[in-house]
């Protein structure tokens, strides 16, 4: 349970998920603030934006690892071909090493 003195300041105003059209400069917007006085957990935010906030931040965090995953497995296969072509170039038959070896027996 939060006691910190901005939780319990704010507690009472409701849910504080601003509107996608809101202006903090004007402080207006179609939707200003959500303000359900239902909070989740020990959030300021009602339960349907509570996901929409965390999810979404845990969301992205995993798209950035996805992606450079994603990078690392590219940079891995564009250096094993360039490997692959080098070899290749230099007559070396890469896929019939162990048939070539055997017929040197
Ligand atoms: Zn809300």
């Amino acid at each position: 349970m939060r006691r910190d003195a901005d939780y319990l300041a704010l507690k009472p105003l409701g849910c504080s998920y601003l509107g996608p059209t809101y202006d903090p400069r004007t402080h207006q917007g179609a939707t200003p603030y959500c303000g359900c006085k239902d909070l989740y957990a020990d959030t300021l935010y009602c339960a349907e934006h509570a996901a929409l906030m965390y999810v979404k931040g845990s969301a992205l965090r995993k798209r950035h690892k996805d992606t450079r995953r994603a990078d690392a497995i590219q940079q891995l296969v564009s250096d094993f071909n360039a490997a692959v072509e080098e070899l290749e170039q230099e007559g070396f038959d890469l896929y019939s090493r162990d048939l070539v070896e055997e017929s040197m027996l």
